[in-house]
């Protein structure tokens, strides 16, 4: 392939996303990549901080904050891709076939988030090689997303002087931007039953386990609505069948694109929760938790004009949508930057099929520097 005049090197930007995939990067043990990520950078010459998510989450290293100094008559820019993949992710064996870049079908590929971190990379490399105008960027490599988004949620924002930024970590066909992201809740419900023994004197007892099954068979489980689904992901108690089951904890989450929606969902769960208990005159603890909030890309914002201009000067149709899952672009965006989270190609993702295109990992990389170039547009005022 030839060199595009975006200035990106397709065989080079290639050859680094298959690099990059074989250092395997599950979460808390996303070192390795993190250290091929800093001799990169520092080789060009750019500042790179970690920061002590690593500690903090047990995992082998932190989020990696990458400092690119520009032209401060520009607003600074957040850029971000998540280092860790889901498993398997050890001895990741890229294969690139016609087109195509898959693993040998035994691990995943991983380019679930390699191919935003080669694309950053390579548009580093690009930036660092020209003379052009471009704004001051701060480029995050976040450590834990695939478990619960821990290394955003760690990151101290106010290290950060970026006023918006962009997340290459969407799934979708190349052109599409989250417009609307859901907020997620978790809930842990704990249902208390009395134990005694089940031959000897079983009316002694309450099920917690017939409590939990009563209540679960009530819920407002799955799609709710367009906006709103809830879902049961993780049960467990009792000890032997000769045991009345004093105990079962159950695992549950709700999203939904309307806050007001979400609160109502989660009232309604907790109301089945409590009314079953009562009626078998037991309790239960119902423990829920804000695990991100919700993504939103509105229509005529700079953000999302920028994203335009971008994908436009590339040919490409932008698509604005919503999708189900939550990123670090929610949890950046809750804490004050405002974020685009965009489709970077890949697919099937999460499973031993994932694969990407060599012309999406390519024009993904031309998209991250056709938005540097937009940003300095604009010049701050
Ligand atoms: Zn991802």
């Amino acid at each position: 392939m030839q060199p595009r005049r975006t200035g990106v090197d397709p065989e080079n930007l290639i050859a680094e996303f298959m690099t990059l995939v074989s250092i395997g990067s599950p979460s808390r043990q996303e070192g390795h990549v993190a250290a091929y990520i800093r001799g990169v950078a520092e080789e060009l010459g750019f500042e790179v901080e970690e920061d002590d998510a690593g500690v903090a989450l047990g995992g082998d290293c932190g989020n990696l904050i990458v400092r690119v100094p520009g032209d401060e008559r520009f607003a600074t820019v957040l850029m971000m891709a998540h280092m860790d993949t889901v498993t398997p992710a050890m001895g990741i064996n890229p294969i690139r076939e016609g087109d195509r870049i898959r693993s040998d079908g035994t691990t995943v590929l991983g380019a679930d988030d390699k191919a935003g971190i080669a694309g950053l990379l390579h548009m580093l490399g690009v930036l660092s090689a020209t003379e052009e105008t471009r704004p001051p960027l701060e480029i995050v490599f976040t450590v834990c997303e695939e478990v619960g988004l821990l290394g955003a949620k760690a990151l101290d924002t106010s290290k950060l002087k970026a006023e918006f930024g962009f997340a290459f970590d969407s799934s979708g066909a190349l052109g599409f931007a989250v417009a609307q992201g859901p907020a997620q809740a978790k809930l842990k419900a704990v249902v208390h039953g009395r134990s005694a023994h089940a031959g000897v004197a079983p009316e002694k007892g309450i099920s917690a386990i017939v409590v939990a099954a009563e209540a679960i068979t009530q819920l407002p489980l799955g799609r709710i609505n367009a906006q709103t689904t809830a879902n049961i992901g993780k049960i467990s108690g009792g000890q032997a069948t000769n045991i009345v089951c004093d105990r079962v904890e159950i695992f549950a989450e709700a999203r939904s694109l309307s806050p007001d929606e979400l609160a109502m969902q989660r009232a309604a769960m907790s109301r089945v929760f409590e009314e079953t208990a009562a009626r078998h005159g037991v309790t239960v603890d119902l423990e829920w938790q804000d695990s991100y909030p919700g993504l939103t890309l509105h229509p005529g914002t700079p953000l999302r004009l920028i994203v335009e201009e971008a994908m436009n000067s590339l040919g490409i149709t932008p698509h604005f949508g919503s999708t189900g899952g939550g990123s670090d672009a929610n949890v950046i965006a809750g804490k004050g930057i405002p974020v685009a989270n965009l489709a970077i190609g890949y697919q099937q993702i999460h499973t031993l099929d994932e694969w990407i295109a060599t012309d999406d990992l390519v024009t993904a990389a031309e998209l991250m520097l056709q938005i540097v170039r937009q940003c300095a547009k604009s010049v701050k005022v």
